[in-house]
């Protein structure tokens, strides 16, 4: 799974939306608890900021490269892929 590398695009989103450092904590443990209950979306930074529930889902993956978007607010992410 590509999830650090996807953890890692999304932190920079946020920063990207000048998140504060307590928005950044909260989106952290938001991420934790999605990943260790499989099964729960995992959270988009962009609908977190709203304080909307979102659901991010992998679009495709290929050439090193994953793309997943948001199904509320239809931003798209785009990341290394380690395969
Ligand atoms: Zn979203």
């Amino acid at each position: 799974m590509a999830l650090d590398l996807m953890f890692e695009e999304m932190l920079r989103q946020l920063r990207m939306h000048s998140s504060s450092e307590e928005q950044i904590e909260r989106y952290k443990k938001l991420w934790d608890s999605a990943v260790d209950s499989a099964g729960d979306p995992l959270p988009c930074p962009i609908c977190f900021l709203q304080g909307w529930a979102s659901r991010v889902i992998s679009i495709k993956e290929e050439n090193g490269i994953a793309i997943e978007r948001c199904k509320v607010c239809r931003e798209t992410f785009m990341h290394r892929s380690p395969e």
